[in-house]
């Protein structure tokens, strides 16, 4: 049996309601695998810091979290925090683990699940079957590169600059994660880029295509991010994994995860090249509805099935928990968010409840266990 440190940081809003039937599966797959022991350590971010200790991330999480083997976090923020410097706002938590564990590349998976085909505003022909991974470059490009700012010109206008800028290594790191995804999914990758019209992403072309001589059961196909951003809606059934830079990345995701229709279904990983990674779904604390007991929990549940799989290569297990959320899906559960007509209404413990006994329900796999 392998032992996994985790670092469990549920955050704010609905966070914590989240992460707590987050682990309650964590428990449950333990308990019926008995491969792995996933040892969790909990602790404050975000606004539930700042309130405790007046600061959103305090030196000995981030050491805590340095020391896992990985992170799972709910989210952080509300507006009880939104008058605060932004030095000190919950999100600061966030993008401060990012920094420090040196989380360069961000996967986003987007599956429509069949029974929530109709979410979708497209049309179920066009939506239907569609899984999607985008693995978008988090700590380069135009975001972080300089010269950057606003300066004023003798005749007293105004002139912005942002730089983009990326270096062959950062390619060439970006590009490994986003083979190594696609050779154990559809083994097909579409780079992203601009290379007709910056010289910057022509680089990343260049680079990607000099990577994939790694990766001769890849496919690889080139496309530009205007063209991309047309055939994600138009034909989205053509993509398998996505890899591109910070910005477009940061576009084309947002993009790809509403061909699903439902934020509280989407997980993310964060990955860097040694340390932890961290999961987390792609939603917020969402305040509204914080403390109600309505928060759809699959998001943060299926952020634990890309941990599995991610970051201690339990694909198996990781796919137990997605067929166990399938599952539910498919005997009509639903959170509100989710609900339509002739399905059955059910709250976030409920929901969980359902994966977990759904969980067990794979005989097969049950057997092998049982005797080992
Ligand atoms: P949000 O994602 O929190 O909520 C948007 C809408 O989606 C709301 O109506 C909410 O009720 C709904 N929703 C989100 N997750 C849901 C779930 N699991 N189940 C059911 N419904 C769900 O975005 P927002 O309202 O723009 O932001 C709220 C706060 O969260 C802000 O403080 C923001 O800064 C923060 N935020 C944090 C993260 C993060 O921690 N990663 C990401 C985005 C926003």
């Amino acid at each position: 049996m392998k032992n996994f440190k985790i670092c469990v940081l549920p955050g704010d809003g609905i966070g914590p309601e989240i992460m707590e039937e987050a682990t309650r599966v964590i428990k449950a797959l333990e308990g019926r695998t008995r491969r792995f022991h996933l040892e969790l350590e909990e602790a404050v971010v975000g606004g539930a810091s700042i309130d405790r200790y007046g600061v959103p991330l305090r030196d000995e999480v981030l050491e805590l979290a340095r020391g896992s083997d990985a992170v799972l976090l709910g989210a952080v923020g509300g507006p009880r925090w939104e008058g605060l410097d932004y030095s000190i706002r919950p999100e600061r938590a966030l993008l401060a683990l990012r920094k420090e564990l040196r989380l360069f590349a961000n996967l986003r998976p987007a599956r429509i699940y069949t029974p929530l085909v109709d979410a979708s505003t497209l049309k179920r022909e066009v939506v239907e079957g569609v899984d999607i991974m985008v693995v978008r470059e988090l700590t380069g490009g135009i975001y972080f590169g300089t010269p950057r700012g606003v300066e004023t010109l003798p005749d007293g206008t105004q002139r912005g600059v942002n730089t983009l800028v990326y270096t062959t290594a950062e390619v060439e790191r970006i590009a490994r994660v986003a083979f190594d995804v696609a050779r154990k999914r559809r083994k097909k990758l579409t780079s992203v880029d601009k290379a007709n019209v910056l010289e910057a992403t022509e680089l990343w072309r260049k680079v990607v295509s000099e990577v994939a001589r790694e990766y001769p059961d890849v496919e690889l196909s080139h496309m530009y991010v205007d063209n991309c951003a047309m055939q994600v809606i138009r034909d989205p059934r053509q993509f398998d994994v996505i890899v591109t830079t910070n910005m477009f990345g940061d576009i084309i995701s947002d993009e790809v995860s509403m061909l699903t229709g439902s934020i509280g279904m989407l997980p993310s990983a964060s990955l860097g090249s040694d340390g932890p990674a961290m999961y987390e779904p792609i939603h917020g604390s969402a305040p509204d509805i914080a403390g109600k007991g309505m928060a759809n929990p699959l998001a943060m549940i299926l952020s634990v099935a890309m941990m599995l799989r991610y970051s201690f290569g339990f694909d198996e297990e990781a796919r137990l928990v997605e067929d166990a959320v399938e599952k539910s899906l498919e005997e009509g559960y639903r959170t509100p968010d989710i609900y339509s007509p002739g399905t059955t209404k059910v709250g976030t413990r409920e929901m969980a409840d359902r994966v977990i006994e759904n969980l067990s329900d794979k005989p097969a796999w049950r057997e092998e266990n049982h005797t080992s």
